[in-house]
């Protein structure tokens, strides 16, 4: 905190279930929100998806509960694959993983939401966006995502 207070820029990897809850705890280290809010730049934060198997993912409907949990509003404008299982992918419909990367560059509205303490919409929402830009390429699931954002 104090290399921050002096100008210098830091780049930090903290362990957090999402990035709201990172900032929570650079709150607890003794970051005050008006500070915290001017020195932070951007903040990004990862996922892993597993990724379809190729050779047996197959067109599905998007069950409302799970459009609801990843932010897909009623039914997607395109084809959204779900597992399948076949000898390639063992019987499991993923092969591979890919990762997901929700970047926030913290402008002056997320500034005004870390001093106000409503940090988690605005972050939240560029990692949901990001692994939509997934299920529209149709290489994971919305039940994945679903599983990837249960926080
Ligand atoms: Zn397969």
């Amino acid at each position: 905190m104090d290399a921050l207070r002096d100008g210098v820029t830091v780049l930090a990897c903290m362990t957090a279930p999402s990035a709201a809850d990172a900032i929570g705890d650079l709150f607890a280290m003794g970051a005050e929100r008006w500070q915290l809010g001017g020195m932070l730049r951007a903040i990004v934060e990862p996922r892993v998806v597993r990724v379809l198997c190729p050779s047996c993912r197959k067109q599905a409907e998007v069950q409302s509960q799970v459009a609801s949990r990843i932010g897909l509003a009623h039914s997607a404008s395109y084809p959204v694959y779900a597992p399948g299982a076949c000898k390639s992918c063992a019987q499991t419909g993923y092969a591979g993983r890919t990762g997901v990367f929700g970047v926030t560059y913290v402008d002056g509205d997320v500034q005004r939401a870390v001093r106000a303490g409503e940090v988690g919409d605005a972050f939240a929402q560029r990692l949901r966006e990001a692994g939509l830009e997934l299920l529209r390429a149709g290489r994971t699931s919305a039940e994945e995502l679903a599983r990837v954002f249960r926080q």
